[in-house]
């Protein structure tokens, strides 16, 4: 059994409030959401972050962009536009080492970040 929270997530060991679910990529409800709509974007293989990504990975990245895209649809936040974000590390203060986009909107989001 895996301790990654999200490897638990899409095995369905821990719940999640699922938006889309694809043969690749899983988007779900953030549990701490920081705007309207905050979703998390997670491939459902295990990879550790933007960092660990390897050329072989290029469908599975494009397939979090597509998901992306199409939850921002879903959401009714596509017109008025939206954030997509991934934190990378200690100072990027990445919290869960699972890959996974940030998507933020529904309201107008601030920059830059602090
Ligand atoms: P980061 O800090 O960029 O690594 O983002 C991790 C995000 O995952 C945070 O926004 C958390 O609120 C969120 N999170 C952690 N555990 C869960 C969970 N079980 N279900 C949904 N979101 C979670
Ligand atoms: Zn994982």
């Amino acid at each position: 059994m895996s301790e990654c929270v999200f490897c638990q997530i899409v095995a369905g060991t821990v719940p999640s409030q699922k938006v889309l679910d694809t043969e690749r990529v899983l988007v779900f409800h953030d549990i701490r959401p920081q705007a309207p709509v905050h979703v998390l974007v997670i491939p459902k293989q295990h990879i550790a972050s933007a960092h660990a990504l390897q050329a072989e990975h290029a469908t599975v990245l494009m397939d979090m962009h597509l998901a992306a895209q199409q939850a921002a649809e879903q959401l009714g936040i596509a017109q008025d536009g939206y954030r997509l974000v991934t934190n990378v590390g200690w100072h990027g203060q990445q919290t869960v080492p699972h890959l996974h986009y940030h998507l933020l909107g529904g309201r107008q989001l601030q920059w830059p970040p602090g």
